[in-house]
């Protein structure tokens, strides 16, 4: 993720990743207090874009908000510290790791002290390009009423990390989640859509993250008059469904070959999904051209 030349953004300075440290007694290591968001930036021929950098930058701020992480800067100012900090990597097609710690306190009250990071690198599609053979997982997705499910909070990631080791370990790709109520949830770091007789279904906010992808993706939709609906679903209704795919600002839109068992029956080049991940590209580049729009 760096190199020697690798530039992070560390509490108001820009400085070498490989001089930067973190406290041995940080709450974030230790209790997994912190809040961080992924964010891409394309390379377009006028220069890097942040792909809704301030929708980002809302979501790292009400995780912080809600976790009382003290966290001063505003969407504006974060996003041009960003742009600065690509510049300075010379990087357009990047990744980008904002990242706020809590400092040294071993008590569970959240620490006044937090760190502002950004960190950013050359990262391609998260799961790559070929169709996902997908495991559900035994891990669900955590209750919503213990903790703040939307908060993209460091420690929420340990039950993204239960479930992609076990779905790796098993030779799968990648894993799906239930919600506590067992009805189809999310992927560990990405959501869900599926395909059924030509309408799209994605579970409803309340279990899962509210994905930036997943919202671009069900305007762009509404757009192209692609039917789309919120809904929950069960495991059976996914294993009955045409396609599936997840959306996500690493993993972008990438289709499903099967789940569990079950192999998805639609080629994937005839799905809605295959068209919305073009759609995606054009849209992340600002170059969809919107024939419907009013
Ligand atoms: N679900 C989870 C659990 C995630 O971590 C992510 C990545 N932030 C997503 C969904 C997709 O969200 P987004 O489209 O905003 O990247």
């Amino acid at each position: 993720y760096f190199n020697d030349q690798s530039v992070v953004f560390y509490n108001g300075k820009f400085i070498k990743a490989k001089e930067a440290s973190s406290d041995l007694y940080s709450q974030s290591l230790h209790y997994g207090n912190g809040v961080f968001e992924g964010i891409r930036s394309y390379k377009t021929d006028n220069g890097a874009r942040i792909f809704k950098s301030h929708e980002h930058y809302k979501r790292l701020k009400f995780g912080a908000e809600v976790m009382n992480i003290n966290l001063n800067y505003s969407e504006d100012e974060l996003t041009e510290i960003t742009y600065k900090l690509l510049e300075l990597n010379n990087l357009e097609d990047a990744y980008i790791r904002p990242l706020i710690t809590t400092g040294a306190n071993m008590s569970l009250l959240t620490s006044e002290e937090t760190n502002v990071i950004i960190q950013c690198w050359e990262w391609g599609k998260y799961m790559g390009d070929k169709l996902l053979r997908v495991k559900t997982s035994k891990f669900q997705r955590p209750n919503p009423k213990s903790c703040f499910v939307e908060a993209k909070v460091t420690g929420h990631y340990v039950n993204s990390i239960l479930s992609t080791n076990e779905a790796k370990s098993e030779g799968y790709d990648e894993a799906l989640l239930l919600d506590m109520n067992g009805k189809v949830a999310e992927c560990s770091g990405a959501n869900v859509f599926m395909q059924k007789d030509g309408k799209l279904y994605t579970p409803p906010r309340g279990h899962i993250m509210a994905g930036i992808t997943r919202a671009t993706i069900i305007e762009i939709c509404q757009e192209e008059g692609i039917p789309v609906e919120e809904k929950f679903f069960t495991l059976d209704e996914l294993k009955s469904a045409d396609a599936c795919f997840f959306t996500g600002t690493a993993a972008e839109v990438v289709g499903l070959q099967s789940l569990d068992e079950y192999e998805f029956p639609m080629k994937w080049e005839e799905t809605h999904g295959f068209e919305l991940m073009k759609l995606y590209q054009a849209e992340v580049l600002g170059q969809r051209v919107k024939e419907n729009a009013l």
